[in-house]
């Protein structure tokens, strides 16, 4: 290198550390600003009187991407999982709730009363889902009594709307109906949980990075950044990161996690690490014991419950015309344009889309790539 280009990334998550830790690795000098006092951003997790937990719901760790696979394997994330995931499901006329794998599996819909109807239903459908949106998608993919049980009280309390309103573009992601008896949520090459959650992974990736924490950076830090940096990565969402917190419509989460002490070390109090709660009896969408997931052997346990509707920036609402997407990218090209120094975007948050952790860290991937691809063809490097 002629010269060392010096890059601000804005945001200590997956994406932000990923690409300040390739970029410093491929001879680029990097600083990192996070916002929060600790790295780690939507993914960290927390320790309340020893029991890890997960503050922001629940993460588990799976790709089929092999650069991604071995990046983190580098970094310690050895320990393999198998997640499993409940539905907690109130029948008429039954007192308790039944606890039932999702996606629903045909095998165990056969114990249920309502059988009869769901059979009938399951042969008639289409050969191909719809997409005109996501309710239909749903019905089309699982019937109509399958939808009622599992998807639609969901959908509602998560989003805030009718499952109508909603795009069908990110319901392959979230929707099957399987018939295999294999109750493991992912299919992925690799699937890991970590004994004291993604904190410390993340935070070796970042470990030889310069970190300046406490501190949010916006669009009118450009100028100053561009004194010292020759280019900036964003991971920061970009309605608030602009000055237009309400351009961009998102849906968050409240979590309220209680620590409950117990005499077994291996004891647990909910039947699993994720149930989902769809009932319209329960405030919450979902409970998580994070416990179940560690193996931790202590005498307690932290269960949190999942409350929609909170004004954070966690999910992109998806909606049937896209307009949030096409916002975003608005917002970055006058973002760009307005720069005094070159702008790159990775991340959930600054492209508005609803990535899993090994996204985040492709995208992070591709981001240094462009970073460098930038700076060889200026002759930088
Ligand atoms: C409820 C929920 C459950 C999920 N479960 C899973 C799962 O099971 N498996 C999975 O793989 N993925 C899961 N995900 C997705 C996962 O959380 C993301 O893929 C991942 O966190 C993305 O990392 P990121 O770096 O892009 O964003 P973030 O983790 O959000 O990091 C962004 C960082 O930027 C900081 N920041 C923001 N604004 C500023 C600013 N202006 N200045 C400075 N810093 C700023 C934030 O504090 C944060 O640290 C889940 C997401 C949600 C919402």
């Amino acid at each position: 290198m002629t010269t060392t280009p010096s890059i601000a990334i804005i945001g200590g998550g997956w994406s932000g550390c990923t690409a300040a830790r390739l970029l410093l690795d491929r001879g680029y000098r990097v600083h990192l600003y996070e916002r929060d006092q600790q790295l780690g951003g939507h993914s960290r997790s927390e320790v309340l009187g020893g029991v890890v937990f997960e503050p922001n719901g629940p993460h588990i760790f799976h790709t089929s991407n092999t650069a991604v696979g071995e990046f983190v394997q580098r970094y310690g994330m050895r320990r393999a999982f198998e997640h499993r995931v409940l539905t907690e499901i109130f029948l008429d006329d039954e007192e308790e709730p039944r606890y039932l794998s999702w996606p629903p599996q045909v095998e165990e819909m056969r114990e249920l009363p309502l059988w009869g109807r769901i059979e009938k239903e399951l042969a008639n459908l289409p050969e191909t889902p719809s997409t005109a949106n996501f309710q239909a998608y749903s019905e089309s993919v699982m019937g109509s009594t399958l939808y009622d049980l599992f998807v639609r009280d969901y959908t509602i309390k998560q989003w805030g709307r009718e499952p109508a309103e909603l795009s069908a573009d990110f319901a392959p992601k979230r929707l099957d109906l399987r018939t295999d008896g294999n109750r493991r949520l992912f299919r992925d090459t690799w699937e890991f949980y970590p004994e004291r959650g993604f904190q410390e992974i993340i935070e070796r990736i970042a470990e030889p990075v310069p970190v300046t924490v406490g501190a949010t950076l916006d669009h009118t830090d450009l100028d100053d950044l561009a004194r010292e940096h020759a280019a900036v990565v964003v991971t920061a969402a970009l309605d608030d990161f602009a000055g237009q917190p309400d351009a961009l419509e998102w849906r968050g989460i409240r979590t309220v996690s209680r620590y409950v002490p117990l005499d077994d070390p291996a004891a647990t109090l909910t039947p699993g690490y994720q149930v989902n709660r769809p009932s319209l009896r329960r405030p919450y969408t979902r409970t998580i014991e994070t416990k179940h997931a560690t193996g931790q052997r202590i005498g307690a346990t932290v269960v949190s419950e999942e409350y929609p509707g909170a004004p954070y920036r966690h999910y992109p609402v998806p909606t049937v015309d896209s307009r949030y997407e096409k916002l975003n990218v608005s917002l970055q090209e006058s973002i760009r344009e307005n720069a005094p120094l070159p702008v790159f975007y990775c991340g959930r948050l600054a492209n508005y889309v609803y990535i899993n952790q090994d996204e985040a860290i492709a995208q992070a991937m591709a981001c240094a790539d462009e970073v460098h691809g930038f700076f060889s063809a200026k002759g930088a490097s």
